[in-house]
């Protein structure tokens, strides 16, 4: 049976779930990722049962590899006081099928790498991609050197290149909906545990910690095998005070900026000690900041057999848990549609029931997306938001929208003979 030729364009997350479902699938599969390194840069990400449940159909064990379960949460508002705490993966036997956890990028991008590697992906490294003909189905690379194929998924993230080739970017593309930014950084657990203030918020039970106020919130977990904690600190972009010298000091344009340690912790000048304290053990220089930024549904996500995936296509903000969540499933997706015995002529109708499957759930996580970035949800819209975002199955799903597919695809072919 005669496989595809596939190009998937960026071996991030999405991208390399993709490539080793299709790989699996018996397709010919080439990476294109403009990174050098074959690692990924660092921080963390909550993964849900949703995407756990994914990445453990494709062989993947994250707690195996140095994510932290979630068992337990604790909310805190600015002032210190516990406003509520959860539990999660109490149900051992649907954990089992899918946990919630923590990851570290490096080690969830490693695990991803490997698998694509093993179903005989050919992962090309430091070839930065340039346009799409998506008459052709050719890809131009930053060298001039050009690639064909008999099908392109563009899975280049946020600031992908290929977008405005597929859709029209004037109207569609990444905005800072909330207008808001996101502080990250790295603190070993040990400096934590040692910390005659800080000690008391490490227990056993307590394996994420956060608080919340005044538009502003601090959340705290564990990855890296339990022995670092990533931490990421929102606020409105457009903070100023007093004390700031700089009244823009605060305002990031892009991602991965630096910000100092005076203005960092000059914007959480109004929470509890003790969350300000996380500021005075980190390194004064590790402060990087994103400007948080999603996009709004377009009405298409391919052109031909050129098709978008990921945040390529529509990011979210990372309040709801899901940007990483949503990549994932849409690489299972697009994988379990193009079965084994795909032909090019099938491609246009799978990759409109791709879009079919995915357009939807998508649409409705980022307007949770939304209601959570303002703040203004309550617990009842929160457990419901996370019951609908973990509870999918993206890979049954996508099997029962291809069964659907082919039985009536066969029914119309009958009618037509
Ligand atoms: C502060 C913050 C917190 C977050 N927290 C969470 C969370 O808790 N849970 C969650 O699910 N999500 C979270 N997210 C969102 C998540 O990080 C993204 O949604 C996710 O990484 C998107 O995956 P992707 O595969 O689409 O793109 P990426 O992971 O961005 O991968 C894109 C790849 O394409 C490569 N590339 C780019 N351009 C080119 C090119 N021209 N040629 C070749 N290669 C190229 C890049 O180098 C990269 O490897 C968070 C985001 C932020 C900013």
């Amino acid at each position: 049976m005669a496989s595809l030729k596939i190009i998937i364009v960026g071996a991030g997350k999405g991208g390399l779930a993709a490539a080793t479902g299709l790989a699996r699938n018996g397709h010919q599969v080439t990476v294109y990722e403009r990174s050098t390194s074959t690692s990924e840069i660092g921080y963390a990400f909550r993964i849900t049962p949703n995407s756990d449940r994914c990445l453990k159909c494709l062989g993947i064990d994250t707690v195996a590899g140095g994510a932290v379960a979630a068992n337990s949460s604790r909310m805190f508002n600015a002032e210190g006081q516990v406003v509520f705490s959860f539990k999660e993966n109490n149900d051992v036997e649907k954990a089992k099928r899918g946990t919630s956890v923590f990851a570290y990028r490096p080690q969830l991008h490693q695990q991803l790498l490997q698998v694509a590697l093993d179903s005989g992906v050919k992962v090309l490294s430091g070839q930065r991609v340039e346009s799409v003909d998506t008459g052709k189905t050719t890809i131009k690379l930053a060298d001039g050197v050009t690639a064909s194929a008999d099908l392109v998924i563009a899975a280049d993230g946020l600031h992908s290149a290929v977008r405005s080739h597929v859709i029209d970017s004037t109207r569609f593309s990444p905005k800072p909906s909330t207008g808001q930014s996101a502080i990250r950084f790295m603190l070993s657990k040990s400096v934590v545990q040692n910390d005659s203030i800080m000690s008391t918020m490490v227990d056993e039970d307590s394996h994420m910690f956060s608080w919340k106020g005044n538009n502003k919130r601090i959340l705290v977990y564990p990855v890296d095998y339990d022995q670092q904690y990533n931490i990421t600190c929102t606020y409105p972009s457009n903070f100023s005070s007093e004390q700031t010298s700089n009244k823009n000091s605060a305002a990031v344009v892009a991602y991965n900026q630096k910000i100092s340690f005076d203005t960092a912790l000059d914007i959480y000048s109004d929470f509890d000690p003790i969350a300000k304290r996380l500021f005075s053990l980190a390194d004064p220089d590790g402060f990087r900041a994103w400007q948080l930024q999603d996009m709004d549904d377009h009405p298409s996500w391919s052109v031909n057999h050129t098709t978008l995936l990921g945040d390529a296509c529509h990011a979210v903000l990372p309040f709801g848990f899901s940007g990483a969540s949503m990549a994932i499933e849409d690489g299972v997706t697009i994988s379990t549609l193009l079965s084994p015995d795909v032909r090019a002529e099938d491609l246009s109708a799978r990759l409109k029931l791709y879009e079919e499957v995915r357009r939807p759930r998508v649409a409705k996580v980022r307007e949770s997306s939304l209601v959570l970035a303002k703040g203004l949800e309550d617990k009842e819209f929160m457990q419901e938001y996370m019951m609908f975002l973990s509870s999918h199955d993206a890979v049954e799903y996508a099997k029962q929208a291809l069964s659907r597919y082919l039985e009536t695809a066969s029914g119309k072919d009958a009618t037509d003979a």
